[in-house]
C-alpha cells in the first residue's frame, strides 16, 4: 500500500533511519491518510531516546515543551513536527494521568498505549503498515473499538470516553458494543480531568460533520463534565450544529445557547478557551438572545457589533435555528451584501477631521458621532463628507441657538 507524506516527514524519518532508528508517522495521522483526509498535524514515533532525537536534528529549530513525554517538537521546512520515544505507561492511580511514563524499544507497545484501534497505526515508506489491533479493518467498518480491554483503558484515562464521541462526530462511526458499555460505565469519571483538557475535546466534538448525530446517541454520557453538566438535555439533543459550518464560535454559541439559553454567556465565561474565540462566540450569543430585527434600521443595529464575518455566521444560525427567521435573514443578508455603513469608523468622515472642522473634541465629539451614525442608519442623510459635515454644522447652529 502507498501513502504519500509530506516532504518535511518524509525528511524526518529518513533523518532517523539513517542514523539507525526506528521511525513512523503514527497515530492520528495514519488514520487521516487512509481515510483520505488532510491530517490536522504529523507525529512521528521512534526507537531513539529524546537527547538522540535532538542529535539526529541538530542545527534545526528544536522545542522541548513536551520532554516529560518523551517528545521532541522539530520544526522542519517550517512544519512543526512531534517526534516521541516509543513509550509504554506506566499505571494510572487518577484516572487522568500515568504515573510514570516508561520508554520502549518496541513499536507494538507504544501502539497498544493508544486509545482506539483506528489511531493505533503506524506507518513508514520502509516498512509499510504496522496495524496489530485491526485499525484498518475498523475503519472499513467506520467502528471505533477500544485498544485493549475497554474498560480498563477508560478507567485509566476518562478523557477516552469524551474523545470516543468527539471521533464519533467528526467521523460519523459508530461505537462497538464492548466499547461504548465501557463509556457508560466510566462517563462518571470525566468529572476529575482538567478543564483544559475537556474544553480541547469539547471544541473539535462540537465542530464535526456528526456532531448532531453524535451528541443525540451518546451527549448522555457527559452528565459528568464540569461546567456542562447544567445543559439541559435540548442541548445535547439539539440537530441544530451539524446544519452550521464548523466554525468553533458558532457552533460553540450555538449549543451553548441550545442548552443553557440566555445563561449561556455567564457559560461561556467560565469555560478554558482562547480570548478570541470567546468574544466572538459571546457577540453570537447575544445576536442569538435579542429579538430578530424586523426593519432594515433594526438589522443594521443587529449586524453593526458583528461586522461582515460573524454577520454572516449569525445569519447561519438564523437560517438553521430560528423559527419565522426568513424575513430577518433576508433584511440582515441585504445589509451585509450592501457592506453600508453599520459603526462609528464606518462613517464618511472621522473625528479627527471634525476637529479640524472646529468641533469640540471630548465627550462632545463622542455625542456628534453618535449623532451622525443614528443619522446614517436611519438613511436620513448619506453617508458622505459634504453630507455629514453640513449635518454637524446645522446641529452646532441649532445647539448654539437654543
Ligand atoms: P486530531 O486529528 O484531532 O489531531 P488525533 O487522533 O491525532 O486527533 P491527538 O490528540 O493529536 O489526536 O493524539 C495523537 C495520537 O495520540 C492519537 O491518535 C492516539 O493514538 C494517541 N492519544 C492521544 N490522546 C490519547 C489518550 N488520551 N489516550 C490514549 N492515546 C491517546
Ligand atoms: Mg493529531
Amino acid at each position: 500500500m502507498e501513502l504519500y507524506l509530506p516532504l518535511c516527514v518524509m525528511e524526518a524519518l529518513s533523518r532517523l533511519e539513517q542514523a539507525g532508528w526506528q521511525a513512523y508517522a503514527v497515530g492520528g495521522c495514519v488514520r487521516d491518510m487512509l481515510l483520505g483526509h488532510t491530517p490536522n498535524d504529523w507525529d512521528i514515533a521512534t526507537n531513539a531516546l529524546p537527547a538522540q532525537t535532538q542529535a539526529v536534528f541538530k542545527g534545526e529549530k528544536i522545542v522541548l515543551t513536551g520532554l516529560r513525554h518523551g517528545t521532541v517538537t522539530v520544526l522542519l521546512q517550517g512544519q512543526p513536527l512531534e517526534i516521541t520515544t516509543y513509550r509504554v505507561d506506566g499505571p494510572y492511580s487518577d484516572g487522568r494521568r500515568p504515573n510514570y511514563v516508561r520508554f520502549t524499544a518496541c513499536i507494538e507497545e507504544d501502539l497498544a498505549r493508544r486509545d482506539f484501534t483506528v489511531n493505533a497505526m503506524a506507518f513508514s515508506p520502509r516498512h509499510g503498515l504496522r496495524d496489530p489491533f485491526g485499525g484498518r479493518e475498523d475503519l472499513k467498518g467506520k467502528k471505533l473499538r477500544a485498544v485493549g480491554r475497554p474498560e480498563l483503558r477508560f478507567q485509566e484515562d476518562a478523557l477516552r470516553v469524551l474523545r470516543g464521541i468527539r471521533f464519533s462526530a467528526c467521523l460519523g462511526f459508530s461505537i462497538e458494543a464492548q466499547t461504548a458499555a465501557a463509556m457508560e460505565r466510566c462517563a462518571p469519571l470525566l468529572g476529575c480531568i482538567s478543564q483544559e483538557r475537556i474544553e480541547a475535546e469539547m471544541m473539535k466534538l462540537c465542530c464535526g460533520r456528526h456532531t448532531s448525530q453524535a451528541l443525540e446517541q451518546y451527549g448522555g454520557l457527559l452528565y459528568s463534565l464540569p461546567v456542562w453538566q447544567g445543559m439541559s438535555p435540548r442541548g445535547w439533543y439539539s440537530s441544530i450544529l451539524s446544519r452550521l459550518e464548523p466554525a468553533p464560535a458558532l457552533r460553540l454559541a450555538a449549543l451553548l445557547w441550545e442548552g443553557f439559553g440566555s445563561k449561556g454567556e455567564q457559560v461561556l465565561h467560565g469555560l478554558r478557551c482562547s480570548k478570541r474565540l470567546k468574544e466572538e462566540a459571546a457577540k453570537l450569543l447575544a445576536f442569538m438572545g435579542t429579538p430578530l430585527p424586523a426593519s432594515r434600521y433594526e438589522a443594521k443595529k443587529a449586524m453593526a457589533p458583528l461586522g461582515q464575518t460573524l454577520g454572516g455566521l449569525a445569519l447561519q444560525w438564523c437560517a438553521a435555528a430560528a423559527p419565522g427567521g426568513e424575513e430577518a435573514l433576508l433584511l440582515c443578508r441585504q445589509v451585509l451584501a450592501e457592506n453600508v455603513c453599520l459603526c462609528r469608523s464606518q462613517l464618511a468622515v472621522s473625528g479627527r477631521e471634525l476637529t479640524a472642522a472646529g468641533f469640540p473634541t471630548g465627550k462632545a465629539m463622542g455625542q456628534l458621532l453618535d449623532y451622525l451614525l443614528e443619522a446614517v442608519l436611519r438613511e436620513e442623510v448619506p453617508n458622505t463628507p459634504e453630507a455629514l459635515l453640513s449635518l454637524a454644522k446645522s446641529c452646532r447652529k441649532n445647539s448654539l441657538s437654543t
